[in-house]
């Protein structure tokens, strides 16, 4: 519970950061009975808007158990759209130079393999994620939402972190969790250091409405310009993830609405008949960072703060919450036997337990961007053989599944299989 001791606001917990991934984190750590305080510079009211992010997120079937054993997942569910089957395919757009044709290679991820009513995952805008974890925060006892608020300095001593915010509010924890996204400033004060690169290419965001249903159907067109998915909503939308040359994008962000369609059109196919723009574009640059260490005394890095990774298998939030999960079993088993949760010792197995799993699936997204966002004839030829293989494999098939289901390794309580 929060106590008010002279100036300072004493918390178990002060997370930075209320994106997807603090915020989330505030409730996974509430339910274990922490008290968190929930610090994010921008405005909950401008965050929850439409216009604030205007980008789905392929939820893995292991991350929705996080969502359902935290109780939030029947909000979440009328607006999911369930992910039936994903088909990769080695593509070119249609253009004066091409005529789209895809190669014969494709690779098939079909959810019936998994087991009965199990789909790979599920599609959901973000901003129902972000309206659903504000609910939930404005509802619980145990989180103290301070946003619109700046974290301004912060102390890491031998007892306790000191927080101080921009507003004069100063708060103290056992522990600090940052959660303030790839350019994270905590991380870089408590002098962590990154792994860096830019892939010099831009996702260009957008909604479309179509004429036939999706049928639960992902795409993926790997294009020489980077990999396009179409990503089925609810009623008849399916959210563009079109990945395009950094220099490239500006342009095509430009184009009106029915030049916009035109080239959509034209990297999506015929498939779910006419398309249309349903609401605005956004485009995010592409970049990767990981840290070289997820913790230091009274610090745990979460989310994008720890590691920020290429879309291309919409897997960046999925590792955070993995996070999220693995941090509570962590810091439960500490406190349950009387260790200081923001101790090095107890933040190790935080690490240990992460660190690993995360640069390894950060690093293999990384080869695929490598692998793919080219037209060199020798690397398509490699990487078809390669598809095609491995989808007449079925283990190699389910492995993948598992893989992108986030279901593989240890997995923490809140993302453990029933039974
Ligand atoms: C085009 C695109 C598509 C994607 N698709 C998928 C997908 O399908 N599936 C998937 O799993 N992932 C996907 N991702 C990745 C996913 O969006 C991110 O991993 C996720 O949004 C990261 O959330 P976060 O909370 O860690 O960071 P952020 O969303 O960056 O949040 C950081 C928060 O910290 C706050 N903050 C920063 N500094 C301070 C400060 N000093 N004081 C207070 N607050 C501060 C900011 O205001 C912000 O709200 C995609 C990413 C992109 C770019």
């Amino acid at each position: 519970m929060l106590a008010l001791m002279s100036d300072t606001l004493d918390f178990d917990i002060v997370i930075i950061g209320g994106g997807p991934a603090g915020g989330l984190a505030s409730l996974a750590l509430a339910a274990r009975g922490f008290s968190c305080a929930l610090v994010d510079a921008a405005d909950p009211g401008v965050m929850r808007g439409a216009a604030f992010d205007g980008r789905t997120s392929a939820i893995s079937y292991a991350s929705a158990r996080v969502f359902k054993r935290l109780g939030l997942w029947d909000a979440i569910a009328p607006d999911a759209e369930a992910i039936r089957d994903i088909l990769v395919t080695d593509g070119r757009a249609r253009s004066w130079l091409s005529d789209g044709a895809v190669s014969p290679f494709s690779l098939h991820f079909d959810s019936s393999e998994l087991g009965p009513d199990q789909p790979l995952g599920w599609i959901v805008e973000n901003r129902v994620i972000r309206d659903v974890l504000f609910d939930a925060i404005d509802a619980s006892d145990n989180v103290t939402l301070m946003a619109p608020a700046s974290r301004a300095a912060t102390k890491f001593n031998p007892g306790e972190a000191i927080v101080d915010l921009a507003d004069g509010r100063r708060l103290s924890a056992a522990l600090v969790i940052a959660a303030d996204g790839r350019r994270s400033a905590l991380r870089a004060e408590a002098g962590i250091k990154t792994n860096d690169w830019s892939y010099g290419q831009a996702g260009i965001v957008a909604t479309v409405a179509h004429e036939k249903p999706h049928d639960g159907v992902a795409h993926e067109f790997f294009l020489p310009s980077g990999p396009f998915a179409i990503l089925p909503m609810t009623n008849y939308r399916s959210s563009l993830v079109w990945t395009e040359r950094a220099e490239a994008a500006p342009a095509y962000m430009a184009l009106d609405d029915d030049k916009f369609r035109i080239e959509i059109e034209n990297r999506f196919g015929e498939h779910l008949g006419a398309v249309a723009p349903a609401g605005p574009r956004w485009s995010y640059p592409l970049a990767f960072t990981l840290a070289q260490s997820y913790v230091s005394p009274r610090l745990a890095l979460i989310g994008d703060a720890a590691h920020a990774i290429h879309p291309i298998a919409g897997q960046g939030y999925n590792l955070g919450i993995k996070d999220i999960a693995a941090l509570a079993d962590v810091l439960t088993d500490g406190r349950d036997v009387g260790l200081d949760i923001g101790a090095l010792t107890v933040l190790q197995n935080y690490q240990k337990w992460r660190r690993f799993d995360s640069a390894a699936l950060a690093l293999g997204c990384d080869s695929l961007v490598r692998l793919f966002s080219n037209d060199i004839g020798p690397l398509r030829l490699v990487r078809d053989i390669g598809m095609s293989a491995a989808g007449k494999f079925k283990p190699m098939r389910e492995f993948f599944m598992r893989q992108a289901g986030a279901d593989m390794g240890a997995l923490p309580s809140l993302m453990a299989r029933e039974g």
